[in-house]
């Protein structure tokens, strides 16, 4: 009938971070882990930058790709950070946060029918834009006894025929798992000998413990014009209101991206543009200072939800996520969850929010404060000790 709704849409569940999110809005007295948002504010001179740009008169549309100064800024990035050389003019586009780049990409890639091989646990967006695109998404499994990554042989089993794109995620959202060098190699040939595309989701790369080494796959050998790697400001410069991430890969895929960007969004936010320019080219202390904030941070979430009976939980190589094991508490994640809100004033994202593979897991941020972090562990200690 002429006045249906595109099914597909209600085919992308929403997400369960939402859903907790505004069960809990506006509620007094809770202690909350919930979305993964850096607590530090921009930069002054970020924001500076920004505010030039907007008297300079930077208020007009700009070009789909992106401000030359900023596509050059990332491709200085890139090569010294990354061992990439990603030409600004054709290889390189901004988008409005990591989000866009990600959904541009997989519309640049995805014909209807091919299937995604997608990591589980996921970032929720991951297999809802594979199925807006009427495609199939293939959670592939990272347990926790894999260090919470990819399993080549697990890799090796998911792919077929129709196996178009990997999704890599590394550090990752909700895990904190990375891939080593040797993952990457296997990943690397597997790719090659089965001829998929990869995109290498990298917006937590800035953020990495213990001498753990971020390694971008698309600087492996041949592995270039079969990636696409995304990143974006918002976790690494404090950045996520202001929606700047980007794109890299062959040119080919890009004049793609570009296509698409052009009729959903023309570009991105201009003054926005131009305070990225100064995130990457200005002083880097920032950076360094928040990731001391949260090494610190990190050790004290690990070793107190280590000492509390039935939770146990592995340190993240990286991101800004606790992902504890629950399973001692011998219910589901989310009854779990549900009774911490109600029982204990303690809001924490169930790990089945990540798809199957989550279960039996939450995850907590530890982007907050020190006083959220102490008086959460309590909360969930008191809450265990009443259980057993
Ligand atoms: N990828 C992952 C794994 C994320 O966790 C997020 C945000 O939480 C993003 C991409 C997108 O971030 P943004 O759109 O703010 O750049």
């Amino acid at each position: 009938m002429a006045t249906s709704l595109n099914p597909y849409v209600l085919s992308a569940p929403n997400s369960k971070i939402r859903t907790v999110f505004n069960k809990v809005d506006g509620k007094e007295g809770l202690v909350k882990f919930v979305l993964g948002e850096p607590n530090f504010d921009t930069a002054p001179n970020i924001i500076a930058a920004a505010e030039k740009a907007l008297e300079a008169g930077h208020t007009h549309y700009v070009a789909n790709a992106g401000i030359f100064e900023l596509r050059k800024a990332i491709s200085d990035k890139m090569q010294r950070d990354n061992h990439i050389y990603y030409d600004p003019q054709t290889e390189i586009m901004v988008a409005n946060g990591g989000t866009e780049a990600i959904w541009l990409s997989m519309q640049a890639i995805i014909e209807p029918g091919d299937e995604v091989l997608v990591p589980g646990p996921y970032w929720s967006p991951y297999p809802s834009l594979v199925k807006l695109l009427h495609a199939v998404p293939v959670v592939v499994p990272m347990l926790e006894e894999d260090g919470f990554m990819y399993n080549i042989e697990n890799l090796r089993k998911a792919v077929t025929p129709r196996t178009k794109l990997l999704i890599l995620n590394t550090p990752c959202n909700p895990t904190g798992g990375m891939a080593d060098l040797q993952l990457l190699k296997e990943i690397a040939a597997l790719a090659k000998e089965r001829d998929f595309y990869v995109m290498s989701d990298e917006v937590y790369e800035k953020l990495v413990y213990d001498g753990n080494e971020h390694v971008s796959l698309a600087s492996l050998p041949g592995m270039k014009e079969r990636t696409i790697t995304v990143n974006s400001f918002s976790k690494s410069y404090a950045m996520t209101g202001w929606r700047v991430g980007y794109v890299m890969s062959d040119a080919k895929i890009i004049k793609y991206c570009n296509k698409l960007h052009e009729l959903e969004a023309s570009c991105t936010n201009v003054p926005a543009q131009w305070g990225a320019v100064e995130a990457l080219t200005g002083d880097q202390a920032v950076v360094d200072f928040m990731l001391g904030e949260y090494t610190r941070r990190r050790r004290m979430i690990v070793d107190g939800l280590n000492a509390i009976k039935g939770i146990s939980c592995v340190a993240p190589k990286g991101t800004f996520y606790a992902f504890a094991n629950m399973k001692g508490a011998n219910m589901c994640s989310d009854e779990f969850c549900n009774r911490l809100i109600d029982e204990a004033g303690l809001v924490v994202i169930p790990g089945d929010a990540f798809g199957e593979y989550g279960e039996g897991y939450v995850r907590m941020s530890f982007a907050v404060s020190d006083e959220t972090i102490i008086e959460g562990l309590n909360r969930l200690d008191m809450f265990m000790s009443k259980l057993s």
